[in-house]
C-alpha cells in the first residue's frame, strides 16, 4: 500500500513538474511572437518582473465546473479574448501595448497613485486635430509620432512594482483596452481638440473614464465608466472569471479585484447591477471593435 502512495505521489509531482515546464515554454514562444517595445531606460531587472507578471497569466490554468459557468465564458469571456484559454488574454495584451515605457520623475510626481496608463489615443487625437509636436512621445534617443489609434503607449509607475501580483495582471490587461477605439473617434472630439477646448466626449473611442458621480466612494476622480464593457468592465470580468474557475491561484484576491472594479461601472442592465446582469447572461455582448475612422 506504502508502494503505491509512494509511486502516486512521484507521478503527481512528476505531471506538475511537466505541466509547469510547458507554461514556460509557451510563455517563451510568446515572448517571441510578442510585439513588445522596451524603452531603453528600464534596468534588466525591471523588464524581468514586468513579464514576470504576464508569465503568471500562463500558469493559470481555469477549468469552469458548472454548467452556468460554462455558458458565461462562452457568451462574454470568448467574444472578448477569442478563446476559453489564459494564452488568449496574453494574446489581447500584446495585440494591444506596443511601447512599454518608463515615466520620467515628472511624470512620476503628478501621477503618484497610479499603477500604470496608456496614452496611445490621447496622442493619437493630438496627430488628427493637428497637433503634430503633441502626438509625439520619446523613446530613448527616438521621438516617436502616433498616427494609429492602436499605438499602444503604455507607462509603467513605480506604483505598480509595489502591487501584488493579481492587482498587476488585472491592471496590464485593463491599459490594454484602452487602445481599443470602439465606434470610432467623434469628429467633435477633433474640433475641441484643435479649438483647444475641454470638456469633449470621447465615447467608447479609448474607453475613457468618466467622474463618478456624488455619492460614489470615487465621487468627482475620473474612475467609473458609463458602458459595461470599458476598461473596468473587461478587466474585472478576467479578474473575477479567474476567481471562479483557476485551479490554484489566490481566488479570493482575484474575487476582491473584480468587485473593486465592478462598483466603478455605473448605470442598470435589465434592472441589475452588472455583475447580477452577468451572471444571469443579460449583460449586453462585449464590443471590443477598433477602427481609426471619424465619425459624426
Ligand atoms: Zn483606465
Amino acid at each position: 500500500m506504502k508502494r503505491v502512495c509512494l509511486f502516486i505521489v512521484i507521478l503527481f509531482s512528476f505531471v506538475s513538474i511537466c505541466q509547469a515546464q510547458i507554461a514556460a515554454s509557451d510563455f517563451v514562444r510568446f515572448l517571441f511572437q510578442s510585439q513588445f517595445l522596451w524603452d531603453p531606460n528600464w534596468s534588466i531587472q525591471e523588464r524581468k518582473d514586468i513579464l514576470d507578471v504576464l508569465k503568471g497569466g500562463y500558469e493559470i490554468k481555469l477549468n469552469q465546473s458548472t454548467p452556468n459557468q460554462r455558458a458565461i465564458y462562452q457568451t462574454y469571456f470568448v467574444p472578448l479574448f477569442g478563446t476559453q484559454r489564459m494564452t488568449s488574454v496574453l494574446k489581447f495584451f500584446d495585440q494591444n501595448v506596443n511601447y512599454i515605457l518608463k515615466p520620467d520623475q515628472a511624470q512620476v510626481a503628478k501621477s503618484p497613485f497610479t499603477l500604470a496608463d496608456n496614452m496611445g489615443i490621447g496622442l493619437w487625437v493630438y496627430h488628427k486635430a493637428g497637433f503634430p509636436s503633441r502626438s509625439q512621445f520619446r523613446f530613448g534617443r527616438k521621438v516617436v509620432t502616433v498616427r494609429d489609434s492602436r499605438a499602444g503607449v503604455m507607462r509603467v509607475y513605480p506604483r505598480f512594482f509595489k502591487s501584488t501580483w493579481h492587482v498587476q495582471f488585472t491592471g496590464l490587461l485593463h491599459e490594454g483596452v484602452h487602445s481599443r477605439c470602439t465606434g470610432g473617434l467623434p469628429q467633435n472630439v477633433i474640433d475641441y481638440v484643435h479649438n483647444r477646448r475641454a470638456g469633449y466626449n470621447m465615447r467608447r473611442c479609448g474607453h475613457p473614464h468618466v467622474k463618478c458621480p456624488p455619492g460614489h466612494k470615487y465621487q468627482g476622480l475620473p474612475a467609473c465608466d458609463l458602458h459595461p464593457w470599458g476598461a473596468y468592465g473587461v478587466s474585472g470580468f478576467m479578474a473575477h472569471m479567474i476567481g471562479m474557475a483557476c485551479e490554484s491561484c489566490d481566488k479570493n484576491s482575484f474575487i476582491a479585484t473584480a468587485l473593486h472594479f465592478y462598483d466603478r461601472i455605473l448605470g442598470k442592465y435589465h434592472g441589475s447591477d452588472f455583475v447580477n446582469a452577468m451572471i444571469q447572461l443579460k449583460l449586453p455582448p462585449p464590443d471590443l471593435s477598433i477602427t481609426n475612422e471619424i465619425r459624426p
